[in-house]
């Protein structure tokens, strides 16, 4: 019998055999750092001989993984081989689909600590930052099993005298997945696995900072029995097979996790019908964010600064829901702005395979550079450092967890997404005014309100117009099942991944009425009666 869901539990490092446990996964897993690593199309391994290699973002020199650039040809026979293994797969009963679903859970719980292990180093993530990826990607796996377990039962429908009518959920065709780096197992996983539980046939190309994992869970999947064909996996620049696999006529939909600017780059040219096309493609498209927290003068301010400081700093500031403004009433500004610095020097910066690290580097070359010319920016515009501002680019992409003062509404980083340990820190008159610079970006992902005015949390419920909305708690850490995720405006299509309408952006429904012959639905006519 099937039992209710549950979140994984995240693991007790403070515990000495899991710390014990998670030391030896990163012993294993650096034994196995700088492999080669093939394309996988149909089941076949190929492998192009044009290489990319991901690094580890802490040190920057040693190669995590070597991954080969596909072709347009071979993104091309991608999508036809996923769309030749939808013809079969497609008509694999629900019900089997989620079973090979609990079984890959299984197997993801037993790697779990060498899973994180792989993203310590393949993204610089901390011990319980890589800890709380694999427990989402588990969390995603095991409850998207249970919901097409719940979309493949009778859908209620009104009765009506002389006709049987069922409405059920197919398959839409052939998926490409495309992830992001920040949450390389969570994201890809959840993605691919909601793509295959419904019956469709994945195109999966991974970031090409945090392929290594992609391939990792891809063995799983084939350890776990999914048929050749059905995922595909395909590493190579985003921007050359990207558009390839986009444009593909027999690309079903696109489900992306990434960027505004790509995501709309993939929703345009998904809009255009290509010869031989015959749908509309699909885009589920999840994007960046500009999060607030707004502290009010009436709130437990050291409560507040910590959850500021934990939103904002958590995996290095490089989560689509961290905090990246702080709204502060202008009564408590002062007080705030020093308990945030405060909490933010306490930071420790380094190696992520310490346990004791609590962040790391960021990413890549790009990214620290452009993160570094954002707080020149904020100078610039006459933000006022009051915590970090340094980096470090010798050893790893190092950049200190930067707090700034006195950034105004509309200044450039208080308006576009940074992706890094940046924190804007924003003056407001009143709630009113907190509420409305709140609102006053594109986007519309994430958002907290500290308070303790009962009247205050309800006009944030009405007017803070996010997708997901936390009042006096940090504004990161949504959990499957208990927060689903997804943004409003710029943010993305608000898909709400990790809850029960998440499915039903993979499928379409199809509803048989059948004619019934007199005296076969007796039963039925006598209840009308
Ligand atoms: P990105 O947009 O640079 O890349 C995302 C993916 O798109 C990568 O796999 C990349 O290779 C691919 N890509 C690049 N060019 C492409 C093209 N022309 N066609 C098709 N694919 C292409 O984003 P990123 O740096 O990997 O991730 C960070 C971004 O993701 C941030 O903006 C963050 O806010 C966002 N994000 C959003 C959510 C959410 O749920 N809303 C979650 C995580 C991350």
């Amino acid at each position: 019998m099937q039992t209710e869901f549950r979140n994984e539990a995240f693991t007790d490092f403070s515990k000495e055999e899991n710390a014990r446990a998670m030391r030896a996964a990163l012993e294993k897993v650096k034994g196995e750092l700088g492999r080669e690593y093939p394309l996988v199309i149909g089941g076949e391994r190929i492998e192009t001989g044009n290489i990319l290699e991901s690094l580890n973002p802490a040190n920057k020199t040693q190669i995590v993984g070597r991954f080969q650039k596909a072709t347009e040809e071979l993104a091309r026979r991608a999508v036809e081989t996923a769309d030749e293994a939808f013809k079969t797969w497609s008509r694999v009963p629900p019900k089997e689909r989620a079973e090979l679903l609990f079984r890959v859970t299984n197997i993801l719980r037993e790697r779990k600590h060498e899973l994180s292990a792989w993203m310590v180093y393949e993204v610089g993530k901390s011990w319980a930052e890589a800890d709380g990826d694999t427990a989402e990607a588990i969390d995603f796996c095991d409850f998207y099993a249970r919901e097409m377990v719940r979309y493949a039962s009778e859908q209620p429908l009104t009765k009506i005298e002389g006709e049987d009518n069922q409405l059920t959920y197919i398959p839409l065709g052939v998926g490409v997945v495309i992830p992001p780096w920040n949450f390389p197992l969570a994201i890809m996983a959840g993605m691919t696995l909601a793509s295959i539980v419904t019956g469709n046939t994945v195109v999966l190309k991974p970031s090409s900072d945090a392929p290594t994992i992609a391939f990792k869970f891809f063995e799983i999947l084939e350890e776990a029995g999914v048929p050749a064909g059905v995922v595909n996996f395909m590493t190579g620049s985003g921007a050359e097979v990207g558009d390839v696999l986009v444009d593909h006529a027999r690309t079903r939909y696109v489900a992306f996790t990434g960027s505004m600017e790509i995501g709309l780059r993939i929703n345009e040219r998904a809009a255009k019908a290509q010869e031989g096309q015959m749908w509309i493609k699909r885009v589920v498209a999840e994007m960046g964010g500009k999060d607030a927290i707004i502290v009010d003068s009436e709130t437990n301010l050291d409560e507040a600064a910590t959850g500021v400081v934990q939103s904002a700093f958590g995996f290095q500031g490089q989560k689509c829901s961290a905090c990246s403004r702080a709204i502060i009433h202008a009564e408590v500004y002062d007080s705030m702005v020093e308990k945030i610095a405060e909490r933010t020097e306490k930071i420790k910066v380094g190696d992520p395979s310490d346990a004791a690290t609590n962040m790391s580097a960021v990413i890549n070359g790009k990214a620290f550079k452009t993160i570094n010319e954002y707080i020149e920016k904020a100078k610039a515009e006459g933000g006022r450092v009051v915590a970090g501002g340094g980096a470090d680019g010798e050893l790893g992409f190092f950049i200190e967890p930067t707090v700034i003062a006195d950034v105004r509404p509309g200044q450039i980083i208080e308006q576009e997404e940074i992706f890094g340990p940046v924190l804007a820190v924003i003056k407001a008159q009143d709630f009113d005014d907190a509420l409305r610079i709140a609102n006053g970006t594109r986007y519309g992902l994430t958002g907290a309100v500290y308070t303790n005015d009962e009247a205050k949390l309800e006009q944030a419920r009405h007017e803070f117009h996010v997708g997901n909305l936390y009042l006096n708690r940090k504004c990161t850490g949504a959990l499957v099942g208990v927060h689903p995720f997804g943004g409003f405006n710029m943010s993305g299509t608000d898909s709400k991944a990790g809850g029960r309408d998440y499915l039903g952006l993979f499928m379409q429904a199809k509803l048989v009425s059948t004619k019934t012959r007199a005296g076969e639905n007796a039963k039925q006519k006598r209840t009308a009666i």
